[in-house]
């Protein structure tokens, strides 16, 4: 376009020039005019292809910012989306503009025929989002809707420092108060555990120190008793000091453990017992490898197994097999003792559960061993399995992975 001007305003100079040469004044005006007309026309032309290519930015930028607009509020969806608690928001009218999916954890309808309309919500929410929208202050409630306790909150959302909203989430308690109520449980138990031997030798303590005590044989039964029970107390704490570790800092010390002379030094330990009780060995060991794991806690675990095989058995034989299949190397602990029910064996990992509660008490044991060996084979991302059959006997078997 510059270079036709530039030719245009060429060829009427050249004109001009031969008219005012040849002193043709009419000419000279026609041309004139023809110039003015053509800047003017030119000019013009120019403020309006600016005016529009201003307004084609504008344009640009408006799309941009719509674009953005609708990008982020995309974006928000899908953050709200997947919350996996119920989110409501409330516009400054008290209506909702946005809920998410887990809402319908806590409405009446069912997700497809959801709309935003409040009054579906269970009526607790609808009451708490109403005081929440009145007040415009921050607010927490407890609430148990379809069996499910959760925790409500609303944060009041202001726009340049007016209230403007409010966002109301439902955070699902149920499993914090579950743990509350597990350790509410084990505090309970633990103590009782501690108590009674504490009970029984301050009994006996205060009745050998009566002045007028002077029985022989039973100042020597109490001895024993006391000595009994403060085994049992020394047992309970140090079980619960593994235990609280285990559950704490269940880090693994991990190398390759010849597994055979590990069984067969703890079974050494127990060769007294065994004869007292006239309980037979077997060993059967088909595994030839070593086990990958932290030995100190296989210790722990073979001792726990073998030690209850013991404790839960008259006579008869203990057979300790090793073997391995593609996956696993396996451990089985069979005893011919007293065995239990089903119920019994659903049971007997969780603390200070006993099946046999007798037996247990008189052997000093702690009703801890097996969540301890639990514990320690959860670490390993191991297996523990229990079968078992009243007066027949019992089989545990341990699975870690090759
Ligand atoms: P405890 O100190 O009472 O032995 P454990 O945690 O080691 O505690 O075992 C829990 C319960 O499981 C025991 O009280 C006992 O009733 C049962 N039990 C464990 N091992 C055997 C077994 N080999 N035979 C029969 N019962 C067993």
């Amino acid at each position: 376009m510059e270079k036709n001007k530039v030719l245009i305003i060429l060829l009427i100079s050249f004109l001009g020039i031969e008219s005012i040469l040849k002193l043709n004044v009419y000419l000279i005006i026609i041309l004139m005019t023809c110039v003015f007309t053509f800047l003017w026309y030119e000019d013009s032309n120019m403020t309006e292809k600016k005016t529009l290519k201003k307004n084609q930015k504008l344009m640009n930028e408006r799309n941009i910012s719509s674009k953005e607009a609708y990008l982020k509020q995309k974006q928000l969806n899908i953050i709200v989306e997947s919350i996996p608690f119920p989110i409501v928001l409330l516009d400054i009218y008290g209506k909702i503009v946005l809920c998410n999916e887990a809402c319908s954890l806590v409405r009446n309808l069912t997700m497809q025929e959801m709309t935003y309309i409040q009054n579906d919500f269970d009526e607790q929410i609808q009451e708490f989002m109403k005081d929440c929208y009145i007040l415009e202050e921050n607010m927490e409630k407890m609430m148990t809707i379809k069996n499910v306790e959760y925790r409500a909150v609303s944060i009041p959302v202001t726009t340049k420092g007016k209230f403007s909203g409010c966002m109301v989430m439902l955070q699902d308690i149920s499993k914090v108060l579950e743990g509350e109520k597990m350790q509410k449980v084990f505090i309970a138990d633990a103590s009782h555990e501690l108590k009674t031997p504490v009970s029984v030798i301050k009994g006996m303590v205060e009745i050998l120190n009566r002045e007028d005590f002077n029985d022989e044989v039973t100042r020597k039964d109490f001895m024993k008793q006391i000595e009994a029970e403060t085994k049992r107390l020394e047992n309970i704490v140090s079980d619960l000091l593994q235990l609280s570790k285990l559950s704490v800092n269940p880090i693994l010390n991990r190398c390759k453990v010849d597994i055979h002379p590990l069984i067969d030094e703890t079974v050494l330990s127990f060769t007294n017992v065994m004869k007292e009780k006239n309980i037979q060995l077997v060993k059967d060991y088909k595994f030839n490898d070593t086990v990958f794991c932290d030995f100190d806690k296989m210790l722990q675990v073979i001792t726990n197994l073998i030690s209850n095989a013991i404790k839960y058995s008259d006579c008869g034989t203990i057979r300790i097999t090793t073997e391995s299949d593609d996956k696993y190397f396996i451990l089985k602990i069979q005893d011919e003792g007293v065995g239990m029910s089903k119920e019994d064996c659903d049971k007997i990992f969780e603390r200070f559960y006993r099946a046999d509660k007798d037996r247990s008490r008189k052997s000093g044991g702690s009703g801890l061993g097996l969540s301890i060996v639990k514990s320690i084979i959860d670490a390993h991302q191991g297996i523990i399995e229990v079968e078992s059959e009243l007066n027949v006997g019992s089989i545990f078997t341990i699975k870690l992975k090759n």
